[in-house]
């Protein structure tokens, strides 16, 4: 039996503009190859080297022998919930796989956004005007917040700047929409604690902007608190807005919902949110999920009024999207509305985000790679 050597593919897709001009160096091309690869990649979003048509047969036939290849995940499944949103399972060649979501007029946290207003019907879903693409950055995740099901995979690894980069580029060709004709905001709200991930996750968004076509204007961070790195964070001249999962009005209370808030506590947490440097006009979010009975009283909403004062915050406000293996359960809307009320009266501009696909498991918080769903899968 002829056995195959075993040499690793190299990935076109997480290589910025100076290691494709490397690459095309090496395999002794001229300089201008290095564009049309990036272009094919990033731009067109090809899912082989065959397909790059601007390479000449023989440079095809090169890389294809060099064990080159695009490095587009895979879509293994698709769930398409009735608001609209849909929930990718993209999959890498480990066998490790994430979760992707796609919201038609989702929310990418900007003020006024409409997330605190009503229903998007099928009919609004096919005539969008915006779309919001809520990217993963770790195969799980290690921060263990109570709430959430994705802390209940614990981490699994890290994704490279490939993998991230790549799930926008798979959701993009699998919507045929491309930025910056049509208005694309990312989160990087999925699984994962990109904090935790920071070069990769700061490699993707270098690639999402300056490759893809993104504007970082158009890109949101959540942290749940990782403080060094929100210091980090604040030194980069390209990045994305800042959101921290706040989630609670004491230290007590974090605690036992957030563990990481041991190691940096609220007085750190928002010593560095008011380091943060912001531009002309930014808020930095603050994300706080409902609880029924343990956060959402109208004592706690004035203890968050005090932790945010001075500061140019906004707040969302997350209704707990349940699930199973999850002990709490969501507030009523009247508990919502008052904890809102509080804010909005100290001046603190907040939102009710609805939720988003629900019924698919697509919410914040849901994402658990679950397969075993009532909707069935669209393929
Ligand atoms: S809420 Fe975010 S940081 Fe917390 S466990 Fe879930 S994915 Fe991790």
């Amino acid at each position: 039996m002829n056995a195959v050597p075993d040499v690793p593919q190299i990935a076109l897709m997480g290589l910025d503009a100076s290691e494709v001009s490397a690459l095309v160096s090496r395999v002794g091309e001229p300089a201008y190859r290095a564009q049309q690869i990036l272009d094919a990649v990033y731009r067109q979003r090809l899912d082989s080297i065959g397909e790059i048509t601007t390479l000449p047969q023989p440079l095809r036939a090169s890389l294809n022998q060099k064990r080159v290849v695009v490095g587009m995940p895979a879509i293994e499944r698709k769930f398409v919930s009735l608001d609209g949103t849909v929930r990718y399972l993209i999959g890498f060649p480990d066998g490790q796989s994430v979760e992707t979501v796609w919201m038609p007029e989702g929310d990418g946290g900007e003020a006024g956004d409409g997330s605190e207003a009503g229903d998007a019907t099928e009919e609004a879903a096919k005539n969008w005007d915006r779309a919001t693409i809520c990217v993963s950055s770790q195969v799980g995740c290690a921060v263990d917040c109570q709430f959430c099901l994705t802390a209940q995979l614990g981490v699994k690894r890290n994704l490279t700047a490939g993998e991230i980069v790549g799930q926008v580029c798979a959701v993009l060709k699998d919507q045929k929409v491309s930025p910056p004709q049509d208005r694309i905001n990312l989160v990087f709200m999925g699984m994962g604690e990109p904090f935790l991930n920071y070069d990769n996750f700061m490699k993707a968004v270098l690639l999402l902007v300056q490759e893809v076509g993104i504007a970082e204007s158009r890109m949101t961070v959540s942290t749940a608190g990782i403080v060094p790195r929100i210091h980090d964070f604040g030194l980069e001249q390209i990045r994305p807005k800042l959101a921290i999962s706040l989630n609670a009005s004491n230290d007590a209370q974090r605690e036992k919902l957030m563990p990481l808030n041991r190691k940096w506590d609220l007085e750190k947490l928002l010593a560095a949110a008011r380091d943060f440097p912001l531009r002309n006009r930014e808020r930095i979010t603050f994300e706080y999920v409902l609880l029924h009975g343990v956060n959402d009283s109208v004592g706690d909403a004035e203890n968050v009024v005090e932790l945010l004062r001075g500061l140019k915050a906004k707040v969302n406000l997350i209704a707990l999207n349940p699930g199973p293996g999850i002990e709490f359960s969501t507030p009523g809307e009247g508990q919502v509305h008052a904890f809102q009320q509080v804010l909005m009266r100290a001046g603190i501009p907040a939102f009710v985000r609805r939720p988003r696909g629900r019924d698919i498991y697509a919410a914040c918080g849901q994402l658990k790679r679950t397969v075993e769903i009532a909707t069935a899968p669209v393929r």
